[in-house]
């Protein structure tokens, strides 16, 4: 069980957590293979043995989430594939109420994600996920995936926050092992990433079939425990009311070239004033 008490900020995966993870799976696992083998006249079987070992001799580096490199390498657009089957983007059952009930205890709700800008964006146009967000950290502007400690580093660095007193839920293993090795006290798996297939293994971690298991009580003398908790100056991750931001702003500053180094630093400073909550595009 959660002690909400004990909890200043919420950090959350989008790709498996917050969304189904069935459009990347689908995406990847169907869709790639089905328009390779169309470009270099190959059956589908044959495609998908050419492009499996090459996708997972990039997991868990910041390349295998990164759209340019993989339109590079395979010779196709990926973010008009992406856009092709865009109608399977969906965000998993009582993500909605969870979010909107952190907002009313008055809990950050930050995204971190490996996804690319471009996937990101997509994916916000279509579940308007930014509005329930009062962060989005993209890893490919740390040049890192969550999956290394540096991700961490940089993410303290933009949106100060306390790990013993934080709540990450993420779909990956990996990403939650190298958040625990950060020192992040609260950590869950996501039992059923793609609502399409079984449960997933989730090792050592403690697990949420849905937000619901996870849900934080709305109960008055909850909400008054956490606000006086929440005044501690140096605990809390920037409130939402000194942080009004754009999405279409979010947009501007994010759909860049994730392998541009050029002007890396100016835009994550610029990325910090920036934010997902406020006037819709
Ligand atoms: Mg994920």
């Amino acid at each position: 069980m959660l002690d909400w008490r004990h909890i200043d900020t919420v950090l959350l995966d989008m790709d498996g957590t917050l969304l189904d993870l069935h459009f990347d799976n689908h995406f990847w696992r169907e869709h790639v293979p089905r328009r390779y083998a169309e470009k270099h006249g190959l059956s589908l079987e044959a495609a998908r043995a050419e492009l499996f070992p090459r996708f997972r001799s990039a997991e868990g580096t910041i390349d295998w989430y990164c759209v340019d490199y993989w339109s590079a390498q395979l010779g196709l657009d990926i973010a008009m594939l992406k856009a092709e089957v865009d109608h399977l983007i969906a965000v998993h059952p009582h993500v909605l109420e969870f979010l909107e009930r952190l907002a009313a205890l008055g809990i950050p709700r930050v995204l971190v994600t490996n996804a690319h800008h471009k996937s990101l964006m997509l994916k916000l146009d279509r579940t308007a996920l930014h509005d329930h967000l009062d962060h989005i950290v993209c890893a490919h502007d740390f040049r890192v995936p969550k999956e290394e400690q540096a991700f961490w580093n940089h993410l303290q660095n933009r949106h100060p926050f306390d790990p013993s007193r934080t709540l990450l839920v993420d779909d990956s293993l990996p990403v939650l092992r190298s958040a625990r090795d950060y020192g992040i006290a609260h950590l869950r798996a996501v039992r059923h990433p793609d609502s399409r297939t079984p449960p997933k293994d989730t090792g050592e971690f403690e697990a949420i079939t849905d937000f619901r298991d996870i849900m934080p009580s709305l109960r008055d003398e909850e909400r008054g425990t956490r606000e006086s908790q929440c005044e501690a100056p140096n605990r809390r991750v920037r409130s939402r009311s000194n942080a009004p931001k754009n999405r279409g702003e979010l947009r501007g500053a994010r759909d860049d070239d994730c392998r541009d180094a050029g002007g890396r630093a100016k835009q994550d400073a610029r990325a910090e004033e920036k934010s997902v909550r406020g006037s819709k595009p």
